[in-house]
Protein backbone atom coordinates (compact mmCIF):
# COMPACT_ATOMS: atom_id res chain seq x y z
CA UNK A 1 0.00 0.00 0.00
CA UNK A 2 1.47 3.45 -0.99
CA UNK A 3 1.11 5.39 2.54
CA UNK A 4 3.82 5.66 5.27
CA UNK A 5 3.17 4.56 8.39
CA UNK A 6 4.91 7.22 10.77
CA UNK A 7 4.91 6.41 14.40
CA UNK A 8 4.87 8.00 17.72
CA UNK A 9 7.75 6.87 20.32
CA UNK A 10 7.55 6.24 23.51
CA UNK A 11 9.76 6.28 26.66
CA UNK A 12 11.52 4.82 29.59
CA UNK A 13 13.04 6.19 32.52
CA UNK A 14 15.84 4.06 33.07
CA UNK A 15 18.15 3.96 36.43
CA UNK A 16 20.97 4.36 33.57
CA UNK A 17 18.99 6.88 31.31
CA UNK A 18 20.05 10.62 30.80
CA UNK A 19 18.48 13.78 28.85
CA UNK A 20 20.43 13.25 25.31
CA UNK A 21 17.28 12.05 23.55
CA UNK A 22 15.47 15.46 24.73
CA UNK A 23 18.91 17.37 23.60
CA UNK A 24 19.94 15.61 20.66
CA UNK A 25 16.83 14.36 19.07
CA UNK A 26 14.75 17.11 20.34
CA UNK A 27 12.04 14.53 21.64
CA UNK A 28 9.56 15.91 24.82
CA UNK A 29 11.11 13.32 27.03
CA UNK A 30 9.56 12.55 30.68
CA UNK A 31 12.45 12.98 32.36
CA UNK A 32 16.44 13.11 32.97
CA UNK A 33 16.43 9.60 33.72
CA UNK A 34 15.12 8.73 29.95
CA UNK A 35 17.09 5.67 28.52
CA UNK A 36 15.46 5.02 25.53
CA UNK A 37 12.41 5.48 22.89
CA UNK A 38 10.70 2.76 21.34
CA UNK A 39 10.67 3.99 18.34
CA UNK A 40 8.88 1.18 16.36
CA UNK A 41 7.30 -0.80 18.78
CA UNK A 42 4.03 -3.29 19.14
CA UNK A 43 5.01 -4.67 22.60
CA UNK A 44 2.59 -4.45 24.85
CA UNK A 45 5.14 -2.55 26.96
CA UNK A 46 5.46 0.24 24.94
CA UNK A 47 2.84 0.70 21.67
CA UNK A 48 3.47 2.49 19.11
CA UNK A 49 0.52 4.91 17.43
CA UNK A 50 0.68 6.06 14.17
CA UNK A 51 0.70 10.11 14.46
CA UNK A 52 -1.00 10.88 10.76
CA UNK A 53 -3.26 9.75 7.80
CA UNK A 54 -5.68 7.14 7.11
CA UNK A 55 -4.55 5.30 10.40
CA UNK A 56 -4.04 8.14 12.62
CA UNK A 57 -4.29 7.24 16.42
CA UNK A 58 -4.23 2.97 15.67
CA UNK A 59 -1.62 1.05 17.55
CA UNK A 60 0.82 -1.01 15.05
CA UNK A 61 -0.08 -3.83 17.22
CA UNK A 62 -3.55 -3.95 15.81
CA UNK A 63 -2.28 -2.49 12.76
CA UNK A 64 -0.81 -6.14 12.33
CA UNK A 65 -4.25 -7.66 13.73
CA UNK A 66 -6.50 -5.63 11.69
CA UNK A 67 -4.58 -4.69 8.62
CA UNK A 68 -2.10 -7.98 8.26
CA UNK A 69 -1.82 -6.89 4.36
CA UNK A 70 0.05 -3.71 5.05
CA UNK A 71 2.91 -6.48 6.44
CA UNK A 72 2.74 -8.93 3.59
CA UNK A 73 -0.09 -11.18 5.35
CA UNK A 74 3.39 -12.91 7.43
CA UNK A 75 2.19 -15.97 9.87
CA UNK A 76 3.19 -14.67 12.91
CA UNK A 77 1.13 -13.87 16.07
CA UNK A 78 3.16 -10.33 17.07
CA UNK A 79 5.05 -7.94 14.88
CA UNK A 80 8.20 -9.39 14.61
CA UNK A 81 10.63 -6.93 15.37
CA UNK A 82 11.37 -3.76 17.84
CA UNK A 83 13.46 -0.46 17.11
CA UNK A 84 14.70 1.79 20.16
CA UNK A 85 17.09 4.55 20.11
CA UNK A 86 18.80 4.05 23.54
CA UNK A 87 20.53 6.99 25.83
CA UNK A 88 23.01 5.19 28.56
CA UNK A 89 24.26 8.21 30.74
CA UNK A 90 25.36 4.96 33.03
CA UNK A 91 26.73 1.65 32.71
CA UNK A 92 22.98 -0.71 31.86
CA UNK A 93 23.31 -4.33 33.71
CA UNK A 94 25.20 -6.60 31.91
CA UNK A 95 22.84 -9.88 30.45
CA UNK A 96 22.00 -12.08 28.22
CA UNK A 97 19.05 -13.16 26.18
CA UNK A 98 17.77 -16.92 25.32
CA UNK A 99 17.30 -17.82 21.80
CA UNK A 100 13.49 -19.01 20.71
CA UNK A 101 14.31 -22.45 21.59
CA UNK A 102 14.99 -21.94 25.24
CA UNK A 103 12.23 -19.05 25.59
CA UNK A 104 9.57 -21.02 24.11
CA UNK A 105 10.44 -23.72 26.40
CA UNK A 106 10.81 -21.65 29.69
CA UNK A 107 8.89 -18.65 29.09
CA UNK A 108 5.37 -19.00 28.10
CA UNK A 109 6.27 -19.79 24.64
CA UNK A 110 7.83 -16.19 24.10
CA UNK A 111 10.65 -15.50 21.51
CA UNK A 112 13.85 -15.38 22.36
CA UNK A 113 15.45 -12.30 21.53
CA UNK A 114 19.11 -11.75 19.26
CA UNK A 115 19.55 -7.99 18.59
CA UNK A 116 22.07 -5.46 17.02
CA UNK A 117 23.39 -2.29 17.48
CA UNK A 118 24.57 0.75 15.50
CA UNK A 119 26.42 3.17 17.60
CA UNK A 120 25.03 6.77 17.08
CA UNK A 121 27.68 8.51 19.27
CA UNK A 122 29.95 7.67 22.26
CA UNK A 123 32.80 9.41 23.95
CA UNK A 124 36.31 8.36 23.51
CA UNK A 125 38.09 5.02 23.75
CA UNK A 126 34.40 4.11 24.98
CA UNK A 127 33.96 -0.11 25.51
CA UNK A 128 31.02 -2.37 25.36
CA UNK A 129 30.42 -5.79 27.63
CA UNK A 130 30.66 -8.07 24.10
CA UNK A 131 30.93 -12.21 25.16
CA UNK A 132 33.09 -13.72 27.84
CA UNK A 133 36.70 -15.19 28.22
CA UNK A 134 35.46 -18.63 29.15
CA UNK A 135 36.70 -21.64 27.49
CA UNK A 136 34.45 -23.99 29.03
CA UNK A 137 30.80 -24.23 30.70
CA UNK A 138 33.04 -25.52 33.60
CA UNK A 139 34.74 -22.31 33.84
CA UNK A 140 32.04 -20.37 32.86
CA UNK A 141 29.83 -21.72 35.79
CA UNK A 142 33.25 -21.52 38.08
CA UNK A 143 33.93 -18.19 37.47
CA UNK A 144 29.94 -16.71 37.54
CA UNK A 145 30.06 -18.74 40.79
CA UNK A 146 33.03 -16.95 42.18
CA UNK A 147 32.44 -13.09 40.99
CA UNK A 148 35.12 -13.12 39.02
CA UNK A 149 33.93 -10.46 36.60
CA UNK A 150 36.78 -8.57 35.57
CA UNK A 151 38.37 -11.71 34.33
CA UNK A 152 35.18 -13.32 32.80
CA UNK A 153 33.89 -10.24 31.34
CA UNK A 154 34.89 -9.40 27.27
CA UNK A 155 35.08 -5.42 27.03
CA UNK A 156 35.19 -4.23 23.24
CA UNK A 157 36.11 -0.67 22.72
CA UNK A 158 33.85 0.71 19.63
CA UNK A 159 33.51 4.08 18.04
CA UNK A 160 30.47 6.28 16.53
CA UNK A 161 29.27 4.10 13.43
CA UNK A 162 30.40 0.79 14.08
CA UNK A 163 27.59 -2.21 13.73
CA UNK A 164 27.56 -4.93 16.53
CA UNK A 165 25.37 -7.98 16.03
CA UNK A 166 24.46 -9.44 19.07
CA UNK A 167 23.07 -13.26 18.69
CA UNK A 168 20.93 -14.45 21.69
CA UNK A 169 23.55 -16.39 23.72
CA UNK A 170 25.80 -13.31 24.19
CA UNK A 171 26.72 -11.64 27.09
CA UNK A 172 26.61 -8.12 26.37
CA UNK A 173 26.17 -4.38 28.16
CA UNK A 174 26.03 -1.22 26.72
CA UNK A 175 28.14 1.32 28.45
CA UNK A 176 27.96 4.68 29.95
CA UNK A 177 28.31 7.99 27.45
CA UNK A 178 26.95 5.80 24.58
CA UNK A 179 23.69 6.67 21.94
CA UNK A 180 22.60 3.51 19.96
CA UNK A 181 20.13 2.89 17.38
CA UNK A 182 19.27 -1.00 18.65
CA UNK A 183 16.74 -3.27 16.27
CA UNK A 184 15.57 -6.40 18.13
CA UNK A 185 13.45 -9.05 17.72
CA UNK A 186 10.22 -7.90 19.43
CA UNK A 187 10.98 -9.48 23.07
CA UNK A 188 11.65 -8.33 26.44
CA UNK A 189 13.30 -11.65 27.74
CA UNK A 190 16.56 -10.51 29.58
CA UNK A 191 18.77 -12.46 31.90
CA UNK A 192 20.69 -10.08 34.27
CA UNK A 193 23.91 -11.41 34.83
CA UNK A 194 26.04 -9.47 36.96
CA UNK A 195 24.89 -5.32 37.98
CA UNK A 196 27.91 -4.04 39.08
CA UNK A 197 27.11 -4.81 42.11
CA UNK A 198 24.95 -1.44 42.10
CA UNK A 199 22.08 -0.60 44.69
CA UNK A 200 18.69 0.74 43.67
CA UNK A 201 16.86 2.37 47.31
CA UNK A 202 19.41 -0.02 49.46
CA UNK A 203 18.73 -3.27 47.26
CA UNK A 204 20.83 -5.01 44.06
CA UNK A 205 18.56 -5.46 41.01
CA UNK A 206 17.68 -9.25 41.22
CA UNK A 207 20.45 -11.45 39.01
CA UNK A 208 19.37 -14.80 36.48
CA UNK A 209 22.45 -16.94 37.34
CA UNK A 210 21.18 -20.20 36.14
CA UNK A 211 19.09 -19.22 32.94
CA UNK A 212 22.26 -17.09 31.78
CA UNK A 213 24.65 -20.49 32.62
CA UNK A 214 21.83 -22.07 30.53
CA UNK A 215 21.93 -19.89 27.47
CA UNK A 216 25.54 -18.33 27.40
CA UNK A 217 26.98 -19.72 24.08
CA UNK A 218 30.32 -21.03 25.27
CA UNK A 219 33.12 -19.97 23.92
CA UNK A 220 32.12 -16.43 22.85
CA UNK A 221 32.09 -15.65 18.87
CA UNK A 222 34.63 -13.86 18.28
CA UNK A 223 34.96 -9.57 18.28
CA UNK A 224 35.53 -9.62 14.26
CA UNK A 225 32.84 -11.52 13.82
CA UNK A 226 30.66 -9.32 16.00
CA UNK A 227 31.73 -5.76 15.04
CA UNK A 228 32.22 -4.12 11.81
CA UNK A 229 32.80 -0.36 10.96
CA UNK A 230 30.58 1.41 8.74
CA UNK A 231 32.02 4.62 8.39
CA UNK A 232 33.72 3.37 4.89
CA UNK A 233 30.65 2.40 3.12
CA UNK A 234 29.24 4.01 0.17
CA UNK A 235 26.77 6.78 -0.23
CA UNK A 236 23.55 6.80 -1.23
CA UNK A 237 22.62 3.16 -1.33
CA UNK A 238 21.57 0.82 1.23
CA UNK A 239 24.45 -0.83 2.75
CA UNK A 240 23.68 -4.45 4.04
CA UNK A 241 24.67 -4.21 7.68
CA UNK A 242 23.50 -7.85 8.89
CA UNK A 243 20.78 -10.56 7.65
CA UNK A 244 20.13 -13.15 10.22
CA UNK A 245 17.16 -15.32 10.83
CA UNK A 246 15.72 -12.60 13.11
CA UNK A 247 15.91 -9.42 10.75
CA UNK A 248 18.00 -7.95 8.16
CA UNK A 249 19.52 -4.23 8.73
CA UNK A 250 20.61 -1.56 6.72
CA UNK A 251 22.62 1.75 6.64
CA UNK A 252 21.26 4.74 4.26
CA UNK A 253 23.95 7.31 4.60
CA UNK A 254 22.19 10.51 1.90
CA UNK A 255 24.26 13.36 0.87
CA UNK A 256 21.98 13.70 -2.37
CA UNK A 257 19.07 10.81 -3.61
CA UNK A 258 18.77 7.90 -3.22
CA UNK A 259 15.59 5.67 -5.07
CA UNK A 260 14.65 1.76 -4.71
CA UNK A 261 12.09 -0.44 -5.00
CA UNK A 262 10.75 -1.61 -1.57
CA UNK A 263 9.94 -4.90 -2.15
CA UNK A 264 9.76 -6.65 1.39
CA UNK A 265 7.15 -7.26 3.91
CA UNK A 266 7.32 -4.07 5.13
CA UNK A 267 10.46 -2.20 5.92
CA UNK A 268 11.48 0.01 9.22
CA UNK A 269 13.32 3.15 8.52
CA UNK A 270 14.77 5.42 11.63
CA UNK A 271 16.06 9.14 10.45
CA UNK A 272 19.32 9.17 13.34
CA UNK A 273 20.92 12.22 11.85
CA UNK A 274 20.08 14.86 9.36
CA UNK A 275 17.17 15.84 7.38
CA UNK A 276 15.64 15.29 3.89
CA UNK A 277 12.45 13.96 2.11
CA UNK A 278 10.82 11.01 1.47
CA UNK A 279 8.67 10.78 -1.76
CA UNK A 280 7.56 14.20 -0.78
CA UNK A 281 7.43 14.09 2.75
CA UNK A 282 9.97 15.91 4.88
CA UNK A 283 11.48 13.57 7.63
CA UNK A 284 14.22 14.72 10.10
CA UNK A 285 16.18 13.19 12.75
CA UNK A 286 14.06 11.21 15.22
CA UNK A 287 11.18 10.04 13.13
CA UNK A 288 10.61 6.25 12.72
CA UNK A 289 8.06 5.34 9.88
CA UNK A 290 7.11 2.02 8.04
CA UNK A 291 7.24 1.25 4.62
CA UNK A 292 4.20 -1.06 4.02
CA UNK A 293 4.24 -4.12 1.61
CA UNK A 294 3.78 -3.42 -1.80
CA UNK A 295 4.74 0.11 -1.42
CA UNK A 296 7.08 0.13 -4.58
CA UNK A 297 9.24 3.42 -5.75
CA UNK A 298 11.07 5.51 -2.85
CA UNK A 299 12.50 8.27 -3.23
CA UNK A 300 14.86 9.63 -0.51
CA UNK A 301 17.12 12.77 -0.97
CA UNK A 302 18.44 15.65 1.70
CA UNK A 303 21.48 15.16 3.88
CA UNK A 304 20.78 12.44 6.46
CA UNK A 305 21.61 8.98 7.98
CA UNK A 306 18.39 5.91 8.18
CA UNK A 307 18.94 2.61 9.73
CA UNK A 308 16.60 0.97 7.96
CA UNK A 309 15.11 -3.17 8.70
CA UNK A 310 12.55 -5.91 7.48
CA UNK A 311 12.44 -9.51 7.87
CA UNK A 312 13.56 -12.23 5.39
ZN1 LIG B 1 20.12 -6.96 25.24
Amino acid sequence: MRTILFLNPVFKQMVWGGNQLGDKFGYAIPGDDTGECWGVSAHPNGKSIVREGLFKDKTLSRLWRENPELFGNIDLQFFPLLTKIIDAKGDCSVQVHPGDEYAREHENGSLGKTECWYIIDCEEDAAIVLGHNARSKEELTSMIEQKKWNDLIREVIVKPGDFIQVDSGMVHAIRGGMMVLETQQNSDITYRVYDYGRKIDGKERELHIKQSIDVITVPAPSVEESVKSTVHMPKNRMNELISCHSYVVWKLDITEKLTFEQSHPFMIMSVIEGEGEIDGHKIKKGDHFILPDGYGHVDLQGDMVIIASSVK
